[in-house]
């Protein structure tokens, strides 16, 4: 649970640390400000994907389904600023497959907490094998990392991409070029 009153204890020294006053009318409310702001973003350490895929459906069709486009916004874990983009997800059914909605919540559940986008990355793989049991997953994530842009290298418009692959995925790679063909449709 997010400790509000912790926080704003924390802001108000941060300000202080970096030379601000925290009493000046602008940052007066900041404090108050982040500590809400933070049950939003990262109020997925509260959350399990479970609730979002444990309810399933039995499908005939056991062909592999692409979920592409799926903005998401986390906060890297090394600086604490903002790291965002798109997130693609693929499985193949075994029998049952879950609501569309679902696989963005999923995604939600894993960014909105502190984090590095291998590892979420890869939370969301596992998540979908865990839950909905499927006989694959992969996910493929690109996203523009503040830290790199606004900070340090100043690399605007880098993008990281990161891939995880489970089950028939590993056995199977033709169907990871089915995936990048589906991915590439309707761009
Ligand atoms: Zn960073």
């Amino acid at each position: 649970m997010i400790d509000q009153d912790k926080v704003r204890q924390a802001v108000r020294l941060l300000l202080e640390g970096i030379g601000e006053d925290p009493d000046r009318e602008g940052l007066a409310e900041t404090p108050e400000r982040i500590a809400r702001m933070c049950e939003e973003i990262y109020g997925g350490l509260d959350e399990t994907a479970e609730v979002h895929l444990r309810k399933t459906f039995e499908a005939e069709e056991n062909e592999m389904v692409l979920e592409k486009d799926l903005v998401f916004y986390s906060t890297c874990e090394h600086h604490l600023l903002p790291f965002f983009g798109k997130a693609h997800i693929a499985y193949i059914p075994d029998g049952r497959v879950v609501g569309l909605s679902k696989l963005a919540r999923t995604v939600e559940v894993f960014a909105r907490r502190p984090q590095i986008q291998e590892q979420l990355t890869g939370q969301i793989a596992d998540a979908l094998m865990r839950f909905l049991q499927p006989r694959g997953a992969m996910v493929l994530i690109e996203a523009e990392h503040m830290c790199m842009t606004m900070r340090g290298i100043k690399k605007p418009g880098s993008r990281t991409v990161t891939m995880a692959k489970r089950g028939c995925f590993l056995e199977y790679p033709e169907l990871e070029h089915t995936f990048f063909a589906m991915l590439g449709t309707g761009k």
